[in-house]
């Protein structure tokens, strides 16, 4: 999951409309943050990493639920973007959220917490142990980004996109390595179908590539790669009890 840094309230942004406007710290309402959280974050689900051409697919989304925390209803602090998949899964809007008990994408470096392979599978790093491994466990369960039909969830195709992200990166991935497409042409095809991890991911090797991944991509939180290693992961919170 592709880790992002939400900007601060008081950053003057441009608006839709190439106005400026400035984030505030609470709005009237939460649907009135969306323009400034598609400026931020570009027109993503923070979770699922779909890309959504139309401001209306995307929900603002409250990490700690409204229904449990009113008063961080029309907070910034409190919103991501999310798709109507990923905002309705099981119970979540009524499930308490514990910032030391789960990885998010606005805190943690959730790139290093889950793995993206192929055939849509998302997973737990096996790597992480401890807090990590548990944080990590919870924020795909949170998501349920595992869902598939094997597990009795037929309807939901987050599964079938991902398959079909990785396979069409793999085929694009030949072509840059043979020279016949650039790196601008990743770019558009990765901004108009989503999926940023699985590319990201399936473009090991390319260092090029994955630098122009996040420089490219609005909100990207670029501390959370080495540049200096093929920009692999690497903690975002050093020091901390949860390092991730
Ligand atoms: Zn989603």
């Amino acid at each position: 999951m592709r880790p992002i840094l939400k900007l601060a309230p008081g950053t003057y942004i441009n608006n839709i409309d190439n106005s400026q406007i400035i984030i505030d710290s609470v709005y009237n309402t939460y649907q009135d943050a969306k323009p400034a959280l598609i400026f931020n974050l570009g027109q993503f689900c923070s979770y699922c990493e779909d890309a959504y051409h139309q401001p209306r697919d995307l929900h603002v989304e409250h990490v700690q639920p409204k229904t449990l925390y009113p008063d961080l209803e029309t907070k910034w602090d409190n919103f991501l973007l999310s798709c109507a998949t990923c905002n309705g899964t099981d119970n979540k809007g009524s499930k308490d959220v514990d910032f030391n008990e789960i990885h998010l994408p606005h805190l943690n470096n959730t790139f290093k917490s889950l793995v993206y392979k192929a055939g849509g599978v998302v997973e737990v790093n096996p790597n992480l142990t401890g807090l990590s491994l548990s944080n990590a466990t919870n924020l795909l369960n949170l998501i349920r980004l595992d869902k598939t039909p094997k597990n009795s969830c037929p309807g939901d195709t987050r599964w079938r996109k991902r398959s079909d992200d990785w396979n069409i990166a793999e085929i694009y991935k030949k072509k840059y390595n043979s020279g016949t497409i650039d790196i601008d042409t990743i770019v558009d095809l990765v901004k108009n179908r989503g999926g940023w991890s699985i590319w990201f991911t399936v473009f090991k090797g390319c260092d090029e590539v994955r630098k122009a991944l996040i420089d490219e991509f609005p909100g990207t939180a670029k501390d959370c790669f080495d540049p200096n290693n093929g920009y692999e992961p690497i903690d975002r919170n050093p020091g901390q009890p949860d390092p991730v």
